[in-house]
């Protein structure tokens, strides 16, 4: 069975606060989802001929396909196709974890919804909003993101490890990811002049790496504070406009993408609310255009209303996936890994305001429970972000002076 190690991590107070809430859950760790098995939980579980458990093990085990099979992913449990979810799943439990505990767990159920990343020695640990329990948390709480340390168990496979990016030291690759959490933490810009402003540090950090000249990522960091505290960003930003159109048409092709069935009902009917509030005709999913524009529009208002008692709901969504990956080093370079959040961040806003035009009397727990859709849904499958950020490049969206039409509501 794999091991657990002690690590000291920084983590964000309310990865503290989580607790499963175990058949409580409105959904479950597997819902819609395959789970896959690494090799020495494989092995151990096919080791298992009596118990509970066996029969399971027998039945619903499967070795994945091809001769090259990944440690990591060395088989996967069956799914039920009726639930969409495993079928080690009993009353909403894990029937593998009631019978053997959580050691026994392969990698891929023990870390979640926990995901531990490394960088040049230092930890970090949070939380994926795919999990509705961890969503409350992480967005709700005004205090959700002041960091504490602590020890956590975890295991090595758990830990996802950044290594060092063109050249740049850790030490400056920390000082980038610190000053990018400080820019979507500063009150005084809305949030979309803070993702403006982020734009225009990794593109100017883009280009600095362009050059070679990593060593002078101190300084940009510095000239950046410098203009962000003489208030020369709010100025600078001012003339910008909203273009509402062309953030409905850009990302609703996308909620449309999501429309694909999926095993989960209450996938469904959640992905069912978005594109009713959004116009679209749930039989062919089309939607015209005046349409679309309107009923986002409309949600956005309504959105504001919704969000006024917690202004800080779009800053925690973003935060944390500035922490769960090495941004803005996860991608080709960091205007790349930055486009790919403001699609991300794009998408959510259409479908938030797709949830509130739908329902004028949605409230803060409909808002929380279609971001954990996305999350679930989304935010975790490569072929989707490849999708969105072509369609990005394609309409031209991914040069920052474009983007601003984009951000701004
Ligand atoms: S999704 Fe979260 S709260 Fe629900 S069962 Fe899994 S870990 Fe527990």
């Amino acid at each position: 069975m794999p091991r657990t190690l002690t690590r000291r991590v920084s983590l964000p107070l309310y990865v503290t606060r989580f607790t499963c809430i175990g058949a409580a859950c409105e959904d479950t760790c597997c819902g819609g989802w395959t789970v896959e098995v690494d090799k020495a939980t494989f092995q151990a579980y096919r080791k298992v001929t009596t118990g509970p458990l066996a029969e399971g093990f027998r039945r619903h085990l499967q070795l994945a396909k091809g001769l090259k099979k990944a440690d990591h992913s060395w088989g996967r449990f069956e799914q039920d196709v009726d639930a969409g979810t495993c079928k080690f799943l009993d009353e909403g439990m894990c029937s593998i974890q009631n019978h053997m505990g959580e050691d026994a767990l392969c990698d891929t159920c023990y870390g979640y919804p926990r995901s531990t990343l490394e960088m040049g020695g230092e930890f970090i640990q949070s939380l994926t909003l795919s999990c509705p329990e961890a969503a409350r948390l992480a967005l709700l709480a005004e205090d959700a993101f002041e960091l504490v340390e602590a020890d956590i168990q975890t295991r090595n496979a758990c830990i996802a490890s950044a290594s060092s990016y063109q050249g740049l030291s850790y030490q400056h690759m920390g000082d980038v990811r610190f000053f990018s959490f400080g820019i979507l933490r500063t009150k005084q810009l809305a949030i979309w002049q803070r993702l403006a402003v982020l734009g225009l540090f990794c593109d100017s950090l883009t280009r600095l790496l362009g050059a070679g000249e990593g060593a002078q990522t101190g300084a940009l960091v510095r000239q950046f504070e410098g203009v962000i505290e003489r208030g020369k960003v709010i100025e600078a930003l001012e003339p910008m406009t909203a273009n509402y159109a062309s953030q409905a048409c850009l990302f609703a092709p996308m909620v449309r993408m999501g429309s694909r069935q999926s095993r989960s009902e209450r996938q469904n009917s959640i992905q069912r609310a978005i594109g009713t509030g959004l116009g679209f005709d749930l039989q062919t999913w089309d939607v015209d255009e005046q349409t679309l524009i309107s009923c986002y529009a409309r949600g956005l208002d309504r959105l504001k209303e919704v969000l006024a008692d917690i202004p800080h709901f779009f800053e925690h969504y973003l935060i944390n996936d500035l922490v769960r990956d090495p941004f803005p080093f996860s991608s080709n370079t960091p205007m790349e890994d930055y486009l790919q959040l403001v699609s991300r961040y794009g998408i959510v806003r259409v479908m938030l305001a797709g949830r509130c035009a739908g329902d004028e009397n949605a409230k803060v727990n409909d808002l929380v429970e279609t971001i954990q859709f996305f999350s679930r849904r989304f935010q975790h499958d490569p072929q989707f972000a490849a999708q969105v950020y072509a369609s990005l490049q394609s309409l031209g969206a991914a040069s920052i002076d474009k983007l601003y039409g984009f951000l701004r509501n």
